[in-house]
């Protein structure tokens, strides 16, 4: 017998007109690519959003075509997401820091109709141009008085026109809530690009258990900044969670310096941020520097690559700010987990709580996970063992745009992360490493990401990456590469000492190399690939 209770689709459309009607009021706030600071408000958004949608049509845009976007986080980036997947294509964001190349592939496998680009990525478009096999139009996210004269895009059209005569009334139409939404390509550190292909009903029920409590927590009375980009997972979904919740919320352009975020966050009072480490480095040194608190801040997600714990007691001690540790990937829309302490924890020493919050946390109801041995066998709950991580839940993938990459999920229906992790008796998961970046030592692994930790709580260091380099007896030794902080003063034997008090003897590197900078993916994460192919022919002393 089936239940009789009423069958809505869930939609995208939904959130931008919940927001409208009962948090009317609320602001969006920008940092705009041209400059000055734009805000208005989630009624003024949905009216934009509708006339969006009403431009596309007029364009000829159906459902299911993919309209790409590059561009940084504002307004009217807010206002495609929107107006995109309310009328039924989908939103393809792009990210602007891949190489050429990728970017040339991505929108060519998409077959994005129409790009939509800020003011600043005009000229990479421009280049990249006759490369694009499907692109009728490009965009400019922009007005006319602030677009460059010397623009040659052969069939350019102006964001603030194309929308300017539309009439703002459209009514959203409903359609199957698994209808494609929207499109991101992990930045594939081997191989293309894949892309994970968002529905409506997955982008809903992550909007949801993003703002339970034990999540992101966030409500009506929040100021959302999210620094990680629209077009990285959709900011953590924040624009969509931050709809469903009426909060505030602050985009802050392209401007991701430490001194354009800490005004942003003090002018507009801002309670809640998000990012991946190398973004919170820059923060943490630029209010170093210049003695700086803050004064409304409270939490901060760091996620993307573990934070280290050097970082969370910074982020505490110092300005007082809550950390919240979390997990996730492109393919699960993104969130996994995050950390929150329990009940229990708070007995503990201020040591062995960090012990805890360096955990990537718990997932929310609708996240799945166990870890397996080679042979597929689940591995215990106990905090020691650990193995591949395994995941399955109503936002998580079950196979990447147009089949690339096959098959992806076993039959029980788990997707591989190719993270190794533990997971704890009360369901707190620790990411060990990747699968591809555990240096395997005589048969033992050592975990990258530990050395990293250790080595970054050392006051010199400013980013340290760890590498497993070929040795002839143990297979993999670690090789640890330095970036020191300006003017800091630190080498080998003072680093490995320092190592030695924090780590077990036979993790402790075999070399150390300083450089001068330390390569980032696409996404800030440390590009180990290149480390790799750097130092390919590299031989350690004890080799
Ligand atoms: P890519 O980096 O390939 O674009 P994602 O951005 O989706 O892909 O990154 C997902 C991966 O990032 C995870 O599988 C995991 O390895 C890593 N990651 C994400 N958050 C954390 C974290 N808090 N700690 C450690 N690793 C993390």
């Amino acid at each position: 017998m089936l239940g009789l209770m009423q069958d809505r689709p869930l939609l995208i459309s939904q959130l931008i007109d919940h927001a409208a009607a009962n948090h009317g009021d609320t602001e969006i706030v920008s940092r705009t690519v041209e400059g000055p600071i734009h805000r208005y408000t989630y009624r003024d958004a949905r009216v934009r959003a509708r006339k969006v949608a009403e431009a596309l049509i007029s364009r000829g845009v159906t459902r299911g075509d993919r309209i790409g976007t590059l561009a940084w986080n504002g307004y009217r980036h807010f206002e495609l997401y929107y107006g995109i997947s309310g009328m039924g294509a989908v939103c393809h964001t792009i990210n602007p820091r891949l190489f050429p190349e990728q970017i040339v592939y991505i929108v060519n496998h998409a077959e994005d109709q129409i790009l939509f680009v800020d003011l600043n990525l005009l000229p990479t478009v421009e280049k990249l141009l006759p490369q694009f096999t499907t692109v009728r139009h490009v965009v400019a996210m922009t007005d006319r008085a602030h677009l460059p004269r010397d623009c040659r895009i052969p069939t350019l059209l102006v964001y603030e026109e194309l929308i300017a005569d539309q009439p703002g009334t459209y009514e959203w139409p409903e359609f199957d809530e698994r209808t494609a939404s929207s499109l991101c390509y992990t930045s594939g550190t081997t191989g293309n690009p894949k892309g994970v292909l968002y529905h409506h009903r997955s982008t809903l029920l992550h909007a949801y258990g993003s703002a339970l409590p034990d999540t992101l927590g966030i409500g009506a009375r929040a100021v959302v900044l999210p620094v990680v980009p629209m077009f990285h997972v959709n900011a953590w979904g924040l624009p969509y969670s931050g709809a469903l919740a009426g909060a505030k919320l602050v985009f802050p352009g392209v401007a991701l310096d430490g001194a354009s975020l800490y005004e942003l966050f003090e002018q507009e009072r801002v309670t809640f941020t998000a990012g991946v480490p190398t973004v919170w480095l820059a923060l943490l040194n630029h209010m170093q520097a210049n003695k700086l608190k803050l004064s409304t801040l409270k939490y901060a997600v760091i996620g993307g690559s573990a934070a280290p714990p050097a970082m969370i007691e910074t982020f505490a001690r110092d300005f007082g700010v809550e950390v919240l540790h979390a997990w996730g990937m492109s393919e699960m829309s993104p969130l996994g987990t995050v950390n929150h302490p329990k009940e229990k924890h708070q007995a503990l020493s201020a040591d062995e709580l960090l012990k805890v919050r360096l955990k990537q946390g718990r997932p929310p109801f609708g996240v799945e996970m166990k870890i397996v041995d080679d042979a597929g066998k689940e591995l215990p709950r106990d905090g020691k063992a650990f193995g591949d991580l395994l995941v399955r839940g109503p936002w998580i993938t079950s196979g990447y745009f147009k089949g690339e990459g096959g098959e992806v999920l076993d039959e029980g229906g788990w997707f591989a992360t190719g993270d190794v992790a533990t997971i704890d008796p009360d369901g707190y998961m620790q990411i060990t490493d990747r699968s591809k970046d555990v240096i395997k030592s005589g048969g033992e692994w050592i975990s990258s990401i530990n050395l990293e930790n250790a080595a970054m709580a050392h006051p010199a260091v400013a980013e340290a990456a760890v590498i497993g380099v070929a040795h002839p007896k143990w297979d993999e030794r670690p090789l640890l590469i330095v970036h020191r902080k300006p003017d800091a003063q630190i080498d080998k034997t003072e680093l490995i000492e320092f190592l030695g008090t924090r780590v077990a003897k036979w993790w402790l590197p075999d070399d150390v190399q300083f450089v001068d900078a330390i390569p980032h993916t696409a996404t800030g994460k440390i590009l180990k690939t290149k480390l790799r192919e750097t130092f390919r022919d590299y031989r350690l002393p004890t080799a």
